[in-house]
């Protein structure tokens, strides 16, 4: 399979799960257009290496994605670029965790905006160029935190089940019109998004790491492993397939059973 004239903007593509889908994406020959904030050494090392491995093209676009004019300008940016835009994988996310009597509003705000809002902002201006080639992939990360909840994440939870609302909804639109629109639910994988929440819990319990993680996992993963990011990335990378293509407002679930029981 190839998605060589293929042009794909991940939103945060500069770690974890969203690198790994611009690099799967990148060696199935598309067009890559990274984004997320980070080092611009450690960016530009990104685009040099996936530009490598790659037979398309890879640009970098520092649109932050809690402003919409700035998503406008990403999606115009990298159609202007490339000549197209194909592919949209709706992956940036932030996490905060406290019980929503502290929760703080900007917290709020932010991961609403973020996590759920961008990518109404980036399939509200790609999809009509997606329409216009009669061929499109929408690919929004939600998570199990789409599918049930945990306590202390209230805004998170929210957006992660917002997500597939908003993924459902824009499927029944572009259905018939070439475009497919479908999400991902990740359950723990280790990147620096959980990484965080493993320290946190080790700092705030008083035990190791180790068993900050180990504990992590039992709580909610009847299988004790992190899912990759390349496994996610492989699931993106077949949602792109024509295996695929009559998905249309549906979730693939990698999460260790987490939402089995
Ligand atoms: P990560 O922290 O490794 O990466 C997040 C990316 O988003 C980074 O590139 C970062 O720069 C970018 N980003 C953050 N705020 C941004 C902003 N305002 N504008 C542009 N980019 C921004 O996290 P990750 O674990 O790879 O998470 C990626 C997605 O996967 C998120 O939507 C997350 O909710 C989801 N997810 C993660 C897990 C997990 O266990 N890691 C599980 C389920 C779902």
């Amino acid at each position: 399979m190839s998605l060589s004239g293929k042009t794909a903007i991940i939103t945060g593509s500069t770690s974890g799960i969203g690198l790994a889908i611009a690099r799967a994406l990148g060696n199935e020959g598309a067009n890559v257009m990274l984004n997320g904030f980070g080092d611009p050494a450690a960016i530009a090392r990104v685009k040099a290496e996936i530009a490598a491995a790659n037979a398309g093209r890879v640009d970098y676009h520092g649109a932050d994605m809690s402003k919409p004019a700035e998503i406008a300008d990403l999606v115009a940016k990298t159609n202007a670029t490339f000549g197209s835009v194909d592919i949209v994988v709706n992956n940036a996310g932030i996490q905060f965790v406290a019980p929503v009597e502290k929760f703080p509003t900007e917290k709020w705000d932010a991961i609403i905006a973020i996590n759920l809002s961008s990518a109404f902002h980036t399939i509200h201006h790609a999809l009509p160029l997606m329409k216009a080639r009669k061929w499109g992939r929408i690919i929004n990360i939600s998570s199990a935190h789409g599918l049930v909840a945990s306590a202390e994440k209230t805004a998170y939870v929210a957006a992660k089940h917002g997500i597939l609302g908003l993924t459902k909804s824009v499927a029944l639109e572009a259905s018939n019109t070439g475009v497919t629109c479908n999400a991902i639910c990740p359950g723990w994988v280790l990147t620096p998004l959980v990484q965080q929440q493993i320290d946190a819990r080790a700092k705030a319990q008083g035990v190791t790491v180790k068993q900050a993680n180990d504990a992590l996992l039992g709580e909610k993963q009847p299988q004790l492993q992190f899912t990759t990011p390349e496994q996610i990335a492989a699931l993106a990378v077949f949602l792109c397939s024509d295996a695929a293509s009559n998905m249309q407002g549906t979730q693939l679930v990698s999460d260790g059973g987490w939402t089995a029981q």
